[in-house]
């Protein structure tokens, strides 16, 4: 996803699309309430799996002082050790590993449920094809794909859609729907700048983000809810899981989306230096932007130092490449 804040409040001519929530959350994890709720959100769709607390909690505390509590804590860490190191994965383009439980299909499924919401609410604002600013990304997409890397990529239905609405932002859903509003290209100055958003939403296809969220989300339910049994104070452990667990890893994705788009850019024949250019910019628009410890995505600062980090490694892709002209 790309999020821009700038210091130009735009008015809003139209709804606004917000950005759409594409994780595993625990909303109602504390066993004294009268439920405990597993609930998978997508969008505006939930589907939640009701567990009674008190036979859940019960057995479990029973357990906690068996005599063979120890022995089966053993067999159970061996276990879902043995179930981590088997779920593990290299992410294509960067060969980072982690932990992933989630099927390309399933993603895609989740990901057309998602499409749809979008449709739904914000159909009648999708620009048509013929607008010349969806021909430009269409354009744009079309360069970047051939460079984006991963054997489940085949099942890809790869489509952009522009939206018109003034927010500045873009996202992107398991399957290839990439959805761009006209307020962030009306940013972009050129074919360059849009290839620097495109490359990074199409980045968060190839690397599976998605699924490595809801994998994340899946461990973290379970923390969540081994601690329940120990009365220990869940708002504080949440709030500490988000705040080191959740957002680091939100940002590690988001600048890992940003290296892969860069170097599929520039395999494209785009201008690697536009990404520089282009998140000064940004840094120059830019109000309060959260500390980032607090936030979700790299600041813009450190965005333009990332990219300025990784130029000499674009470069190097762009005479690979053979593109004449890209400087
Ligand atoms: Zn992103």
């Amino acid at each position: 996803m790309y999020r821009i804040r700038a210091t130009t409040v735009v008015r809003r001519a139209s709804r606004a699309v917000p950005r759409i929530p594409f994780h595993a959350i625990i909303t109602r994890p504390y066993f004294q309430q009268s439920r405990f709720y597993l609930h998978i959100a997508l969008g505006r769709g939930a589907a939640r799996i009701s567990l009674p607390p008190g036979v859940i909690v019960g057995v479990l505390r029973r357990w906690i002082v068996s005599p063979a509590f120890y022995r089966n804590i053993g067999l159970i860490s061996a276990a879902a050790g043995g179930i981590y190191l088997c779920n593990l994965e290299q992410v294509p383009m960067t060969g980072r590993w982690r932990f992933n439980i989630i099927s390309s299909s399933i993603e895609q499924k989740l990901g057309v449920v998602g499409v749809e919401q979008v449709r739904q609410e914000y159909g009648e604002q999708f620009i048509p094809e013929d607008d010349p600013r969806v021909r430009t990304v269409k354009n744009v997409l079309a360069k970047l794909l051939p460079y984006a890397e991963g054997e489940f990529l085949k099942d890809m239905n790869w489509e952009v859609i522009v939206i018109e609405c003034l927010d500045n932002n873009t996202f992107v859903y398991p399957g290839g729907k990439i959805f761009f509003n006209t307020g962030l290209l009306a940013l972009c100055k050129d074919e360059d700048d849009v290839a620097v958003i495109l490359g990074h939403e199409i980045a968060h296809i190839v690397a599976r983000h998605s699924a490595e969220r809801l994998s994340q989300g899946f461990l973290v339910s379970l923390i969540l809810l081994s601690l329940s049994l120990f009365d220990t104070s869940l708002p504080s452990w949440k709030y500490l899981i988000n705040r080191f667990l959740r957002m680091p890893a939100s940002r590690m994705q988001e600048a890992e989306a940003d290296y892969i788009g860069l170097m599929m850019m520039t395999q494209g024949c785009y201008k690697p230096q536009t990404a520089i250019d282009f998140w000064a910019r940004m840094k120059e628009m830019q109000s309060q932007q959260p500390t980032q410890l607090l936030d979700t995505h790299p600041s813009h600062h450190d965005r333009e130092e990332n990219f300025r980090e990784w130029l000499p490694e674009a470069m190097e892709k762009a005479q690979a490449s053979e593109c004449s002209g890209t400087s």
